[in-house]
Order: C-alpha cells, then structure tokens, then sequence
C-alpha cells in the first residue's frame, strides 16, 4: 500500500533518540521531509546525519516548552521545504517520582512538558496544517493515561490530561480537516530504558534486565517494544490513508494494558 507521503512535511519532535528517530527514518524511507528538534543539538545532528534521505532533514536546537523556540522552528522549516502536512508530538520522557516525593514544581513541570509541548506546536503548525490536503496531528502517550503507576504519579496523571487534550484538538479541528490522534505506548526499548538499565547498577544484561520487567510487569507478547514499531503506526496515522481516523487512541503496547 502506497502511503502517499511522499513530497509531504511533517514536524517531528525529539528526533534525536527512540521514538522520534525511528519516526523520522521512516518518513524519510517514505520519500517524506521532515522538520525536527532536540535540545542538544549536536546530537539530534549525529543521529540525523547517518539516515538515508538525511538531505530531506531540517534540524534545529529547540525546548518544546518554549513558544518562540517552537514558532521558530516550524517557520525555518516550512520556509525552507515550503509548506507542512502534519505534526509528531513526542518529545519528552517520563519522572520516577511516588506522590509522597512529588514536589509541586515536579508537577508543574510534568504538565508544562505534556501540554505546552503539544500546544505550542500545534499553535505554531495550525496556519500552515490549515493549507494541506492531508493534515494530520500525532500525540505520542502512553498506557499509563488509563493505567496509572504510582510510582510515575505525575507522568501518569499529566498523560491522562493530555488523552482528553488530543480528543478535545480532535474535536476543535476536524471541521478544518485536521485529524488528531494518540498512539499509547506500553514499554518501548529506547534512550529512556537504555539510562534506566545503567543507573540501576544491575550486573544484568540490558536483555536480562528487561526481559524480568516484562515478565514483572505481565507485558502480553513478553518483551519491550522497538521504536520502528512504533514508528509504523504513528506513520500510518500521519498518511493520507487514515483520513477517516481522528480523535483515536491505538495503543502499541505488546497487550500490557489491562482496560478495555
Ligand atoms: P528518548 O529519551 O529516547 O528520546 C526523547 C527525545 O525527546 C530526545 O530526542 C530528547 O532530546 C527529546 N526531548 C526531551 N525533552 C525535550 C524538550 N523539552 N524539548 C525538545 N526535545 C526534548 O525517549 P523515547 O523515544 O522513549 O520517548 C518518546 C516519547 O514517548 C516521550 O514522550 C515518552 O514520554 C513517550 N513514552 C515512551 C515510553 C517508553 O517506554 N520508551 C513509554 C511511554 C511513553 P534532548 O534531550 O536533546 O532534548
């Protein structure tokens, strides 16, 4: 099936690592052109730089959380590839913090990265997503929305806010042609895991270690996530072949979520 993005821009945020990267390559393999950012920029370039279709990349240093650093990125992109068709939120990361610790600039902080982080993209993107034939907004959450941990209280409850953020954008925009959607992830094996596994100061293997989270954890399929498949569905999501799809959540999350 024939996706139909080629020539099309999409934003992707925090294409340095994990799910981000592995979106990006994708789009790029799909004949896409991509606008991306990561606070260190030296490494968001270091990643970009081996991708195949990498001449297809406008990177540039930008915090999510800042209005101004995110209108600047997409105007530099849109001016430099002429237009957008859609947005990946997904920079960010999840806070290991039980309530009883939380302080309350760690709940500040967890709602400034979830919601400004989406908000100040999509502020940025709507005029240009407004001109597309195919504009399509992807939020990149997890299971955690509808299955909270208490030991990510504030991740979890700040993810639950953003779940009815993306329907209420689903709402708003639909009128203008814009479809926005979630994908929830379970446990996928990125950046994130990869420091967790070293700052645990276990003598485990990263593959050991992760094969007993999933174990502890009731992970269906039995193991972690990759980032590309991640990455397929959110690409899918984005492509003019989902354009009955809006408002939804697919979760890809190898069968860890328990509600129904
Ligand atoms: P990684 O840690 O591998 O990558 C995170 C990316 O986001 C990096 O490029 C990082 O670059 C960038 N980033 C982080 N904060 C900001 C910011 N404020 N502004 C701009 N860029 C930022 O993460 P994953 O690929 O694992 O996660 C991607 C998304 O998926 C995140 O939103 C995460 O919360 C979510 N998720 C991941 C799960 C998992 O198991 N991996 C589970 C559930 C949800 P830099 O640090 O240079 O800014």
């Amino acid at each position: 099936m024939d996706l139909d993005l080629e020539g099309r821009t999409y934003v992707v945020t925090g294409g340095s690592s994990g799910v981000g990267l592995a979106t990006m390559a994708l789009l790029l393999e799909e004949g896409a052109q991509v606008i991306t950012c990561a606070r260190d920029l030296p490494r968001l370039q270091a990643a970009v730089e081996p991708l195949p279709g990498a001449h297809r990349v406008h990177a540039q240093s930008c915090d999510v959380r800042n209005p101004a650093a995110v209108a600047a990125l997409i105007s530099s992109g849109v001016d430099y590839f002429g237009g957008l068709d859609g947005l990946v939120n997904n920079a960010g990361g999840s806070r290991m913090v039980p309530r009883a610790e939380a302080t309350l600039d760690d709940w500040r902080d967890e709602l400034d990265l979830k919601f400004a982080g989406v908000l100040n993209t999509v502020d940025a993107a709507l005029p240009w997503l407004r001109r597309s034939d195919a504009a399509a907004v992807v939020n990149i959450n997890a299971v955690l929305a509808r299955q909270p941990e208490i030991r990510l209280v504030t991740t979890s409850a700040a993810r639950a806010g953003l779940l009815n953020l993306t329907k209420s954008l689903s709402l708003e925009l639909a009128p203008e042609g814009v479809r926005v959607n979630t994908v929830s992830l379970g446990l996928v094996d990125t950046g994130q895991w990869r420091r967790r596994h070293e700052e645990s100061g276990t003598a485990e293997s990263f593959a050991e270690w992760e094969a007993q989270i999933a174990a502890d954890r009731g992970i269906g399929l039995g193991r972690f996530g990759r980032a590309e498949e991640v990455a397929a569905m959110v690409v899918t999501l984005l492509s003019p072949r989902s354009s009955y799809v809006t408002g939804a959540d697919l979760d890809v999350c190898g069968g860890v979520a328990r509600y129904v």
